[in-house]
């Protein structure tokens, strides 16, 4: 676990390498290993200092979540943190050197064990970071995290590491003074051993000296309180106070720097609980880590089926989005054949990655070669036969059924026997269209997001005919790109689309009651949605919500029932603002200058006497999107949680705080939930109405998760 070596000069090596994981974490065992090799460093008069370093690439990932949420008892958690506290203590306060080799990255729990140390050295290793995350998970470095770094590098350096979670590499930890020294790689230990060797006297860290000063000034100074302030009102106005941690980490900060160390250790230790036990902790822990990394691992994946790698994949279309599939897949290392109708539109396509490169290369985040090389393997072209040698194809042209049907049967002709297509439609259903199709097992949806560089999850969506190979290749390609995979049945709207315009068109239906525009957008945010609904429909434009409305309706004759908001994306339609592209639609979008809510609305929509409480909207407008989700698991559109939170995080922003909206309804309980929806439908209509699955789950006490 943690190898320890005395040599000859009486310096200690305490070597982590725990068996059996790619990573040392702090867990359980590793902790009693360290408090083990700790006190002997500090007890062995032969040690006369020490090495910690690791036998790993990385030093130590941080804490391992599963052991932090293996209790709900705030006194086991505080009794756990309080030991290391007391443990890193005992090392710096030891008098002896102790030098911290830093072979790879040090985050979270990693790097506050090595903030224990005297002195750091990293290796020169372009991979290594060096951060503490735990806000993006909803907690806060308890491992000494937010009492070492401000003392470290002063106030005001230390919080965009510890609000933001801002990961370094070793030059920028070198810069503010994080790590001391960068050496050759391969060369850090023997680095760390010279200096321990070169100490003479009893060692001390900065904040144990008799009249040490926080750099940078005190808490209490004005320039200090001053950042604290606006750090303040920023996390809130941000968070609208969705997310404890940064509150918390700010009043570590306030309330731990100016007091001595142990006391500011023990006020860390306090939040720290209090975060570990936190519902918002909890959900984003759930859906941020676990969820995602096994659908990152392809937990939906058909076991069995051999994996497929893939070195050349057609996109037919270059615009938006062919454009964007074009440059992750060449990203990913791909060769890629780009068609499109005539060649400047290829052209255009592949135009897409060079300004993406050439931007990289200008940030210094791209080797000029590797730019090169990556364009090089993008073939713009109008001639299919091209596709010849592509494992998969990609359809992404104009959303239109014929047109489809015919690129598909041209692709088909010279496509290998084994090769996959996947059609990037966003609401077509993939059964239809792989009627087209001479090999429907071998057709899939594969749903990417705009713009495709930038967001990670594909929704794959398996047609009626689509074989369990053709999934797990198809799985196999999303992995490859390095982007986060949700598998789905085919359905109208599959599931991202299907949900996402709940979202938007209670907004519009809140509008059609007479509820303030301002307030309704409020609530949006307040609900932790990035966008406002009325932003959000102009961005997508009312006049394709208008669209895939009468779709719907000539599919489903008297069976469809459209949401009050419909009516609503209809009057905008009428008036003829339909949205950003357009320059008009619920806002105003005047050139050069910011959006601003349209004046006109107030007379289209009179606003009602009374104004709902926005705590009401923000209810309606999660709920509405849990509803839904509910609706999906139970006609077999999601097959499980994971994908239904993932999905909805990712692909359109659902606050990560909820964990999703099956995390949502778990935290309320499906009891209380169902008493929700049941009030919801009273007042606003059957799309509230509560599905038999939740009124099961409600009366057998069930959640979608177990209990971890
Ligand atoms: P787009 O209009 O930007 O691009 C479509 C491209 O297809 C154009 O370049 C056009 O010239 C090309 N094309 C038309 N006929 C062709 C043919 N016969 N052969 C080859 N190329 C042809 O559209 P887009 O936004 O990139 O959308 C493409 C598909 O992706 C649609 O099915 C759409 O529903 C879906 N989609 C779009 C988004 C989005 O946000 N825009 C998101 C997910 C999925």
């Amino acid at each position: 676990m943690i190898n320890v070596t005395i040599d000859a000069d009486g310096i200690a090596t305490l070597c982590w390498d725990m068996p059996g994981r790619s990573q040392n974490v702090l867990n359980e065992a590793s902790c009693t290993a360290l408090f083990e090799a700790i006190a002997r460093v500090v007890q062995d008069d032969a040690v006369k200092g020490a090495i910690m370093t690791s036998a790993k690439p990385d030093f130590i990932a941080g804490g391992d979540l599963e052991w932090l949420l293996n209790t709900d008892q705030a006194a086991v958690l505080l009794e756990r943190v309080t030991a290391l506290h007391r443990a890193l203590r005992k090392l710096e306060t030891c008098g002896k050197p102790v030098a911290v080799a830093l072979g790879g990255s040090a985050l979270g729990g990693g790097l506050e064990v090595a903030l224990a140390g005297h002195y750091r050295v990293a290796a020169d290793n372009p991979k290594a970071r060096f951060g503490l995350p735990e806000v993006t998970l909803g907690l806060l470095p308890g491992g000494g995290g937010t009492q070492r770094l401000p003392r470290l590098t002063g106030i005001q350096k230390a919080l965009p590491l510890l609000l933001e979670g801002k990961r370094l590499k070793a030059g920028e930890a070198l810069k503010l003074g994080i790590i001391h020294a960068v050496a050759p790689a391969g060369e850090e230990v023997a680095a760390a051993r010279a200096w321990v060797l070169a100490q003479t006297a009893p060692v001390q860290q900065p904040w144990d000296v008799k009249g040490y000063k926080v750099p940078g000034g005190a808490v209490a100074s004005p320039a200090v309180q001053q950042v604290l302030m606006a750090a303040n009102a920023m996390t809130h106005a941000k968070t609208w106070g969705n997310y404890p941690a940064p509150q918390a980490i700010l009043s570590c900060v306030y309330e731990g720097v100016n007091v001595d160390i142990d006391t500011g250790l023990a006020v860390e230790a306090r939040y720290f609980v209090q975060m570990v036990l936190s519902k918002e902790a909890k959900n984003m822990i759930r859906s941020l880590f676990f969820s995602m990394g096994e659908a990152n691992k392809l937990a939906s994946r058909p076991p069995d089926v051999p994996r497929r790698r893939y070195s050349q994949v057609g996109v037919l279309g270059a615009g938006m989005m062919g454009a964007g599939i074009a440059y992750v897949a060449a990203r990913a290392g791909m060769r890629v054949v780009l068609i499109d109708r005539d060649q400047p539109a290829a052209d255009k396509g592949k135009g897409y990655s060079h300004k993406l490169v050439e931007k990289q290369a200008a940030r210094g985040q791209l080797a000029p070669d590797q730019a090169q090389a990556l364009l090089e393997r993008i073939t713009a072209t109008t001639d299919y036969a091209q596709l010849a040698e592509c494992e998969m194809v990609i359809e992404a042209v104009f959303e239109d059924r014929a047109l489809k049907a015919d690129v598909t049967r041209k692709a088909e002709a010279v496509m290998p026997a084994g090769a996959i297509l996947a059609s990037n439609t966003s609401t077509l259903p993939i059964s239809g269209l792989a009627e087209a199709s001479s090999r429907p097992e071998q057709f899939i949806g594969l749903h990417f997001f705009s713009p495709v560089d930038r967001m990670p999850l594909v929704e794959v969506i398996i047609g009626r005919q689509t074989s369990q190979a053709t999934l797990a290749h198809a799985l196999d390609f999303v992995q490859a790109l390095g982007m986060t995979p949700i598998v789905v049945n085919d359905a109208r709207g599959f599931y991202t689309s299907r949900v996402f315009s709940t979202y938007v068109l209670e907004g519009l239906a809140l509008l059609a009651e007479g509820v303030a525009p301002a307030l309704i957008e409020n609530a949006g945010l307040q609900a932790g949605m990035p966008v406002g609904p009325l932003a959000l429909t102009d961005e997508v434009s009312s006049e394709l919500i208008v669209k895939i409305d009468r779709q719907t309706r000539a599919d489903l004759g008297a069976a469809y029932q459209p949401r009050p908001g419909h009516q609503v994306a209809a009057r905008m339609v009428e008036l003829g603002r339909i949205g950003k592209k357009a320059g008009q639609g619920f806002y105003d979008y005047p050139d050069g200058g910011s959006k601003r809510l349209w004046p006109g609305l107030a007379e289209q929509y009179p606003r009602a006497a009374v104004q709902p409480d926005v705590a009401q909207l923000v209810e309606r407008l999660i709920t509405v999107q849990a509803v839904e989700t509910v609706r999906c698991m139970e006609e077999g559109v999601l097959m499980n949680a994971r994908d239904a939170d993932v999905g909805a995080i990712l692909g359109w922003g659902f606050p990560p705080f909820r964990g999703g909206p099956l995390s949502e309804i778990d935290t309320v309980g499906a009891a209380g939930f169902v008493q929700r929806c049941e009030r919801l439908a009273a007042s606003h209509g059957p799309r509230f109405a509560v599905p038999a699955l939740l009124k099961t789950m409600a009366a057998d006490g069930q959640a979608f998760y177990p209990p971890r």
